[in-house]
């Protein structure tokens, strides 16, 4: 479904990504697990075209969008949910999950029962729906990003570090709702910190280090792997 190939990502003269090869087939959840700086966040957000690539391709559903633009590349079907989930603060959810939407081309009617399913899957949204999205907490703030990408109706979500700074309830709540996702068929290529966590709901894993992937397996070959264990899993 996505085949990135020899992807190379400069910040100036910082060389970010060295060469990046990353498969994820339809249906599978991915993660990419790495050190602070190891290339995570780069690595999405040059998939979703938000920063430029100087070398590489990337293909989605055989179609070739490594120059595409960012909100092209939403429309084609790919939805990403940013680490510190930059929501739209000074607008209320309701209003964020409509921004969703925004590529989407249905009526108003079916866009209010995407709304309406977004509440089922996060009833606190429902009870916060005027409020401000600047006022919600860390973690209720992280659903409402997952909701609003939700909305675009997206076949592939890159979802950045969706646990950092929750509470061990919200992180569950949230990784519950990123497997229904992946039962409903939404496939997901997913960075995280928290190795252990990522590993325990992936099916594949990519270890990122300083710009290269040293290491790729299923999760469980990787959650045995020594060296995996001594530098992510606090073994
Ligand atoms: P973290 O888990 O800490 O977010 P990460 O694996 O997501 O780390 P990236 O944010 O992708 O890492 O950063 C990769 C490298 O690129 C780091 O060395 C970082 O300092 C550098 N970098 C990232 N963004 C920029 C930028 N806007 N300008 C210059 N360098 C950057």
């Amino acid at each position: 479904m996505l085949e990135v190939t020899n992807l190379n990502v400069y910040y100036d003269n910082i060389h970010a990504l060295k060469g990046v090869n990353i498969t994820v087939d339809e249906g599978e959840i991915v993660c990419l697990i790495g050190a602070n700086g190891a290339g995570k966040t780069t690595t999405l957000q040059s998939i979703s075209g938000i920063i430029p690539k100087r070398e590489g391709t990337v293909i989605f559903e055989g179609k070739d969008i490594t120059k595409t633009k960012a909100n092209v590349i939403t429309k084609n079907g790919i939805a990403q949910v940013p680490e510190g989930r930059r929501i739209f603060t000074g607008l209320s959810v309701l209003d964020n999950l409509k921004l969703g939407a925004f590529t989407v081309r249905d009526s108003q009617e079916n866009i209010n029962k995407d709304i309406e399913k977004i509440y089922e899957r996060f009833p606190i949204l429902l009870e916060r729906k005027d409020q401000l999205a600047g006022t919600l907490s860390g973690g209720e703030q992280q659903m409402l990003a997952m909701g609003r990408a939700i909305m675009s109706r997206p076949r592939l979500i890159l979802l950045d570090e969706p646990s950092m700074g929750l509470s061990p309830l919200f992180v569950e709540k949230i990784f519950d709702v990123i497997k229904t996702l992946k039962k409903e068929g939404v496939t997901i290529l997913l960075v995280e910190q928290n190795a252990n966590l990522a590993l325990s709901i992936s099916d594949r894993a990519y270890v990122l280090e300083t710009g290269k992937i040293v290491k790729e397996g299923t999760s469980i070959e990787l959650m045995e792997d020594k060296s995996v264990k001594e530098a992510y899993l606090g073994a």
